[in-house]
């Protein structure tokens, strides 16, 4: 009988609460049919991808950990290597399916495939059925009064508060009825990541899968209602680490949603909502403005002009490698190349300072985050790197420009977080360490310093970049920002 269903994981890679699922469980419940699992490791996306890439190392790791998860439910998992929109069809035929259930990924690419893939699968008289999933509201759910998208965040948040009902936070109860997952199939041999050209053995310090969801969030708990005042500083274990699991869906933003509300009564617990309402918010931004994903929000910052040629590729390749002689700087980009990760705080100083200091177009930060960012995640980075160039929804000022010296004082005072990552000025003193070059003679001298040599001299005088800023940018003077 051809009424089986078929579950297609994405950026879902969960077993538990996951919409999904659950409505391909249901769906073979009422035909009294069984529900099949796959995982496709899309050969479109993967080609452009670096071969030592520790997200894919995550995705394999976290399969293991849903195989392992759906054969506790009953349940088998297929992973495919190609192009979903002839393998997903073809696996359905296979296994006598009516429908494919998926999550929503409102990503421009993702919308194009699942649409290709919808148009082949209805030519064969199968269904894709789409959920919500990723966020809690998406798309249209929140609008103004007036049907108007929002496109500053404060409105937005209210709305989104006022909206919440227990409704949109229940976990969905697949482990009730899990009996219709198909154990039976016998899946071919997993692609391996050689097979697929990647290095299996680079991996993330984050652990994969559900399992490694629920221990860092359990590691959280404890810490969320501190979040307010430790969240800003890079050496201090403030975060909860947890992006990259929301990126890949191992685990459930409504499960996170929850977690922030037993705490809502803390500072903490309301700021670390807050963090996951603008997530929220840069989804449905995407959903509603896919042209920011690829040039400025405002139109009007389109016509600033950026530093470019030889001058600008050295700039750019020196922040890359965490060369630019401003230490608190340097010390985000390693840690961004060293791990995958990088603090929040940090990724604001670094992207305004590329933008700002050294006059790069924000789009060669932003595609480098997207590289190199373990949860890299198109609508949130582009929503940073947006605001950061001041060219964004709701983003800082233009005139607003941060110093890298204060905030590598503010944030990192003792120089903690810099002796992590730029080892070679570890012997300099609390003060000196935030700028070297305004360092005594002596005082380098004793930390085995030699500017130029162990470590670079600034590449630009950020006073001066910061004129040179105010000029570039003058061409949006008339801009809303003055008002
Ligand atoms: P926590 O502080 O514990 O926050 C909890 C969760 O809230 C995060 O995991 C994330 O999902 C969400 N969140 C927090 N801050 C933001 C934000 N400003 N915008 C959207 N969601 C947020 N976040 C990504 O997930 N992927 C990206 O590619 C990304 N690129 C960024 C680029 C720039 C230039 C900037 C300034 C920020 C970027 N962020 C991005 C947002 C933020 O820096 C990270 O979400 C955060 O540092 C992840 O660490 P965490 O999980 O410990 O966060």
């Amino acid at each position: 009988m051809n009424n089986n269903q078929l579950m297609w994981f994405r950026r879902d890679l969960r077993a538990t609460d996951n919409a999904a699922l659950y409505h391909a469980l249901s769906a073979a419940k009422a035909a009294s049919s069984t529900v099949h699992c796959v995982f496709v490791f899309d050969e479109s996306i993967l080609k452009h991808l670096p071969r030592r890439d520790r997200r894919v190392t995550f995705i394999w790791d976290s399969l293991l950990d849903l195989k392992a998860a759906l054969q506790a439910l009953g349940g088998q998992l297929h992973v495919l290597y190609g192009k979903p929109v002839t393998l997903i069809p073809q696996l359905a035929q296979q296994l006598s399916v009516s429908q494919v259930h998926t999550n929503h990924d409102d990503e421009p690419d993702a919308l194009t495939r699942d649409c290709a893939v919808a148009q082949a699968l209805q030519d064969q008289v199968m269904q894709l059925a789409t959920y919500k999933d990723h966020v809690i509201f998406e798309r249209n759910e929140i609008m103004s009064q007036v049907g108007n998208r929002y496109s500053v965040f404060t409105p937005y948040k209210n709305a989104w508060l006022k909206a919440l009902t227990p409704f949109y936070i229940k976990p969905y109860p697949v482990a009730s009825y899990s009996v219709a997952l198909d154990a039976t199939a016998q899946p071919k041999p997993w692609p391996s990541l050689n097979s697929m050209g990647f290095d299996d053995s680079y991996r993330m310090l984050t652990p994969a899968g559900e399992q490694g969801a629920q221990r860092l969030l359990a590691d959280f708990m404890s810490r969320m209602a501190q979040y307010h005042a430790t969240r800003d500083f890079p050496a201090v274990k403030g975060p909860s680490y947890l992006s990259v699991h929301l990126r890949f869906g191992t685990v459930s933003i409504r499960q996170l949603v929850n977690a922030a509300l037993t705490q809502a009564s803390s500072e903490g617990g309301k700021i670390w909502l807050n963090e996951l309402i603008w997530r929220d918010f840069y989804h449905q931004i995407m959903h509603h403005h896919p042209q920011a994903m690829t040039g400025a929000f405002k139109s009007e910052y389109a016509a600033i002009a950026w530093e470019q040629g030889d001058t600008a590729d050295k700039r750019f390749n020196a922040w890359c490698e965490g060369r630019t002689g401003y230490p608190l700087v340097d010390a985000a980009q390693r840690q961004l190349n060293q791990t995958g990760y990088m603090h929040n705080r940090l990724r604001m100083v670094s992207a305004c300072f590329l933008i700002k200091d050294l006059g790069i177009d924000w789009r060669r930060g932003e595609a480098y985050f997207a590289t190199h960012l373990n949860d890299f995640d198109l609508a949130a980075n582009n929503g940073g790197w947006q605001w950061a160039s001041s060219s964004g929804c709701d983003a800082q000022p233009y005139f607003r420009i941060f110093n890298p010296i204060t905030q590598s004082e503010k944030f990192d005072e003792k120089g903690k977080f810099i002796r992590r990552y730029v080892p070679e000025l570890a012997d300099l003193n609390d003060k000196d360490i935030h700028a070297p070059w305004l360092a005594a003679g002596l005082s380098l001298k004793a930390a085995g310093v030699e500017l130029g040599k162990h470590y670079p001299l600034p590449l630009v005088n950020h006073a001066d970049a910061r004129n040179t800023t105010l000029l570039r940018y003058a061409v949006v003077k008339n801009s809303k920002d003055l008002v």
